[in-house]
């Protein structure tokens, strides 16, 4: 078997779980010479099987310039490549290891989401946490900070981000995971759910929402500590906010999210009224629900009462001006 096919039932196996990747998240790359093969930005690692998802880069080149401080460096795919490499390709020609994954893990994220002075992260062997940067350059640069100062790791806790993992096989990244996750994983909070059919939303708004059909998902909008959530912890990570925005839109019941739609077009894709459910317009893509459900995994798996830190203000303004993300929406497949 090549370390390729190897990678290939890898992603597919970790793409069928929305509890390690959510739609277009996540990224897988391994190392051969001077060659980096990376995940294409926007692909899905659930659909490694039917197309070709990687795109080869010239990593010789890109350590020459990581080499020399230069996080700015845009990887170089190699002639004939037609997709674009990850927007994460620097952090994985960063770690030395030759198989690298990266993923947004939800049980991880309940952690790394956690204010740590209050809810330290567990212990495990030859890990380092990276606080949080902006996928790209900075992340980078802190990245390559962290292994130079521990040298032996192979496990990164990205903050308000995810999980790296390097391994010199596809078997030996699996175990880590495996490890990991036994260390990790915790918990779900019951919560309320619906007990009938959602009212549905006056016609007077005119964007013809339905009612999004996940029971878990509506909790969201029936559960009072959920739906206090969503003012106070909206921003958790990148790829939340990338494809459902900067705010949830809230409202305290469907007189005022008919007032708001005479107010004010064009209304959101996504609204919670509280107490009465969680709507969707028909555009509502594939991509976006996945999202939507991680960002729902990771709060039920937050102890009530834990704090919660979000991304500044600064930092989703950042997020959402960023033409390398403007491409992978692009790319988002529904
Ligand atoms: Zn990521």
């Amino acid at each position: 078997m090549s370390i390729k096919s190897d990678l290939i039932r890898f992603c597919q196996s970790l793409g069928r779980d929305p509890l390690l990747v959510q739609g277009a998240g996540g990224n897988v790359s391994w190392k051969d010479g001077e060659v980096l093969w990376v995940k294409a930005s926007g692909t899905w690692l659930a659909d490694a099987g039917e197309r070709d998802i990687f795109v080869p880069v010239d990593l010789g080149a890109l350590r020459v310039s990581l080499d020399a401080g230069d996080f700015e460096a845009i990887p170089k795919a190699i002639a004939g490549a037609t997709l674009r490499p990850s927007i994460e390709t620097l952090l994985h020609a960063l770690m030395p290891h030759q198989v690298v994954v990266h993923l947004h893990v939800v049980d991880i994220l309940a952690w790394l989401v956690r204010d740590h002075s209050e809810a330290p992260l567990p212990s495990v062997n030859g890990t380092a946490l990276v606080p949080y940067r902006k996928p790209g350059a900075a992340l980078a640069q802190a990245v390559a900070d962290r292994l130079r100062e521990r040298p032996d790791i192979n496990c990164l806790f990205l903050q308000n981000h995810g999980l790296v993992l390097g391994g010199a096989t596809v078997a030996d990244v699996q175990q880590q995971l495996r490890e990991v996750l036994l260390k990790m994983r915790g918990g779900v909070l019951q919560h309320a759910r619906p007990k009938g059919i959602a009212p549905s939303v006056p016609e007077v708004c005119g964007h013809s929402y339905v009612v999004l059909d996940d029971a878990d998902i509506q909790g969201l909008a029936l559960d009072d500590s959920l739906y206090a959530r969503l003012s106070s912890g909206w921003a958790l990570y990148p790829d939340h906010v990338v494809f459902l925005g900067r705010k949830a839109a809230c409202y305290d019941n469907m007189d005022e999210l008919v007032a708001q739609a005479r107010r004010s077009q064009p209304m959101p894709e996504l609204v919670f009224v509280r107490g009465a459910g969680v709507y969707v317009m028909p555009a509502f893509s594939k991509a976006q629900r996945a999202q939507l459900r991680c960002y729902y995994d990771v709060l039920v798996r937050v102890p009530e009462g834990c704090r919660i830190v979000t991304l500044t203000g600064l930092e989703v303004d950042d997020l959402l001006n960023w033409d390398a993300e403007k491409y992978r929406i692009a790319m988002k497949a529904n």
